[in-house]
């Protein structure tokens, strides 16, 4: 029997320029976007060198809390919790204090690095900018977790008392390129979400922003959105795949293919080979049994579901990071590696920085 050997293509070559520096032109971008199933191994082998060289095998799990849901009066077409389309999954107000910290320990005790707090808002009013601020102090002085916010629209005043508050990450996705993004959202323009982004970073926070794939976007609206995030120099990049909402403008679009959204992961990591690049929401439905092997361009994942949806439970993605290899990194404390301060009884993360998953 002739074997024959698979092409290794172009990919370590890309991998060796994007750990340079370069960016992937245009042309090799879409080669990515286009590799053929022959070629997927041999390119998440390559995105995986990039990523090994600043994320070793390390793999950082975020908790997201839905702290204000529904009634948005933003009209952001893929969203289920804007006012516009009846906030299909339910409107609640501002979760208390007391609700947040909860969710915080919950967080550290599913081994979440990072917890992040979420309003469905245009912007924060000053209440919830009181509500998360003050969350914000108790989480730190209680749990070592790094605290995200994604509120919307900021104002400098309010930017400047999220970051004096001791939020260390500011969330405001740019969703789709300039040029797409007046098909998808009409209450607000991407503009002012680069706004925000410059905002957060002037008050001190460090910036996670990214997208969404599947909004009937263009290849060059992905390439547009990849290269916009690239400009802006993101810390901190979530790659989320549609999941259609009933009842929203999107309900009737269709889920991105899984290897495409591989192939979606390797581009962004060339692009963006420092940051830490999650594979978010959608993850469970879009990769469905090939999720696993996100974790080769990408080093972080979000656990235990998202905003409106529901998504693997703690104990299975610890499953599959111990399974694949990889190992857990929880936030830095600078003292020690738990994720709970000293005199704190809720369940805690023992261990070293990186974490060895139990069984
Ligand atoms: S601003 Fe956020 S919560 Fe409001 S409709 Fe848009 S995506 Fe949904």
């Amino acid at each position: 029997m002739e074997l024959t050997a698979i092409s290794s293509g172009p990919w370590h070559e890309f991998a060796a320029r994007s750990l340079a520096g370069d960016a992937l032109t245009r042309d090799e971008a879409r080669q990515v976007l286009a590799a053929g199933p022959q070629a997927l191994l041999p390119l998440l082998d390559a995105a995986f060198l990039v990523r090994q060289q600043t994320f070793g095998r390390r793999v950082h799990i975020h908790v997201l809390d839905n702290a204000k849901k529904g009634g948005c009066p933003e009209d952001c077409g893929f969203c289920s919790q804007s006012s516009r389309h009846g906030s299909p999954s339910g409107e609640a107000p501002i979760k208390g204090v007391d609700e947040l910290v909860n969710g915080a320990r919950r967080a550290a005790a599913a081994r979440a690095k990072r917890y992040c707090m979420v309003t469905a808002t245009r912007g924060p009013s000053s209440r919830d900018i009181d509500v998360i601020c003050e969350a914000t102090r108790q989480i730190k002085s209680e749990l070592n977790l790094e605290i995200c916010a994604s509120l919307g629209l900021l104002t400098p005043d309010k930017a400047r008392k999220l970051a004096e508050a001791g939020v260390d990450r500011f969330n405001h996705n740019l969703e789709t390129s300039e040029r797409h993004f007046g098909q998808i959202v009409s209450t607000h323009t991407w503009a002012d979400r680069v706004n925000t982004i410059r905002l957060a970073r002037a008050a001190g926070m460090t910036i996670c922003s990214g997208g969404i794939v599947g909004l009937g976007e263009s290849e060059s609206d992905l390439l547009d959105l990849a290269y916009a995030l690239r400009d802006l120099d993101v810390d901190s990049l979530p790659v989320n795949f549609l999941d259609p909402r009933p009842d929203t403008p999107m309900a009737a679009y269709r889920r991105v293919e899984p290897t495409y959204a591989l192939r979606v992961l390797c581009l962004f990591r060339f692009l963006h080979p420092r940051a830490d690049l999650r594979v978010a929401g959608g993850r469970e439905v879009t990769l469905r049994s090939l999720q696993a092997l996100a974790l080769y361009p990408a080093n972080s994942i979000f656990t235990s579901g998202y905003l409106t949806t529901g998504g693997a439970a703690p104990s299975q993605d610890l499953q599959m990071i111990r399974d694949m290899g990889f190992e857990i990194e929880v936030a830095d404390s600078g003292d020690d590696a738990s994720n709970h301060r000293a005199g704190d009884q809720s369940p805690s993360v023992p261990g070293s920085r990186s974490l060895p998953i139990a069984n």
